[in-house]
């Protein structure tokens, strides 16, 4: 008998959601935005010179930081990028989640915060949200090793107000307090403004929904300088060289359109509008989603039911077998096609 297995790191991964190999389906499982990415992007990318390849890309990813600090009003010292929003959290999971006390976070939310804590052995504590799926602030005013939640909540679509965000910072000055608004483009108030006021916040993004990039990996944090610098003396010590020179490029790229993006978030959040109605018509339920999804359940009709007769007509949703959230569908907002189609299968279904 060996015992090399004793040694091993065993982990519980995340399980992202499917990404189909078959064609021919309306794919509302992912968030996904159902628009290409800015045409500007495919520009960028086209005037990539491959020889340049056999060089590292820049490890500091200067003209990218430099491109959101100028969209955002900010110093690029306040601006740390990484491979999407989830190395941006696991690097800031890393740097600022470094106590013995628990750090907190929702019982519902994104369902990588444990797997995260969990691998690099951090301890937590996962708050009840209330009936209505919505944070209480004032459980969050206790001892901890740092705070993190979604703003909207993923992946109920609810939206915590500013004030009470601006409370739990203010209440946790010792404590790191991560706000991941990973869907606060479509609709919902940004905390940025608190980096300027509180040291111990950090604002998360990310380019792959409102912006159309899932498939480049680009997400970014907003921070005080000192802060930001912390982190990225983690990454390095981790990889150096994050971004590929494909994705600084389109990050770029996509972040200079500023009239496209707008564009695009508008007509995701007119269609989730209209589908919120028609959702409401058949008779769902669901939270006032401020993200590009919406998290409905049915009275009569159980959520595994529904998301198995969804997939036989090639809809695909996503659905978490937990609990509190297991008579419940998440529902990427599609195209309005894509979302008429949606709700005439519902519509059929639950007149049977
Ligand atoms: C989608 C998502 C992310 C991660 O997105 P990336 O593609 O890694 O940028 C992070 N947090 C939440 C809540 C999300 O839903």
């Amino acid at each position: 008998m060996k015992n090399w297995e004793n040694n091993i790191r065993r982990v519980v991964p995340y399980v992202p959601g499917e990404q189909p190999k078959f064609s021919n389906i309306i794919k509302l499982n992912t968030n996904e935005n159902p628009y290409p990415p800015s045409p500007n992007v495919k520009e960028a990318l086209d005037q990539l010179d491959t020889a340049d390849l056999r060089l590292y890309p820049d490890p500091t990813c200067e003209e990218l930081v430099c491109a959101i600090s100028a969209y955002y009003g900010l110093l690029p010292e306040q601006v740390f990028v990484g491979v999407g929003s989830d190395d941006v959290l696991a690097m800031i999971f890393m740097t600022c989640f470094n106590s013995e006390k628990p750090i907190l976070f929702p019982d519902i939310t994104y369902s990588f915060y444990d797997v995260w804590a969990d691998m690099l052995r951090i301890p937590y504590t996962q708050i009840p949200l209330d009936e209505n799926f919505v944070i209480r602030k004032e459980d969050y005013y206790r001892e901890n090793g740092g705070i993190v939640f979604p703003n909207p909540n993923a992946p109920t679509g609810v939206e915590l107000a500013q004030t009470d965000i601006e409370d739990i910072v203010r209440h946790n000055p010792d404590s790191i307090v991560i706000v991941d608004e990973a869907y606060v483009d479509f609709g919902a108030v940004s905390a940025l403004p608190l980096i300027e006021k509180y040291d111990n916040v950090l604002v998360v993004q990310t380019f792959s929904k409102s912006r159309s990039l899932a498939g480049m990996r680009i997400g970014f944090a907003m921070g005080n300088p000192k802060l930001i610098s912390y982190i990225n003396d983690v990454k390095y010590s981790f990889n150096s060289y994050t971004m590929d020179r494909t994705a600084l490029a389109a990050g770029k790229a996509a972040i200079e359109d500023k009239a496209y993006f707008e564009e695009t978030v508008k007509k995701v959040i007119d269609v989730r509008e209209w589908t919120k109605k028609e959702l409401k018509r058949l008779g769902f339920v669901f939270g006032d989603s401020k993200a590009n999804f919406i998290f409905a359940g049915h009275p009569e009709y159980p959520a595994a039911e529904l998301f198995a007769a969804l997939r036989e007509e090639h809809i695909i949703v996503r659905y978490f077998n937990k609990p509190r959230i297991s008579n419940f569908l998440r529902i990427t907002v599609g195209t309005r096609e894509e979302m008429q189609k949606l709700i005439d299968f519902l519509e059929q279904y639950c007149k049977k």
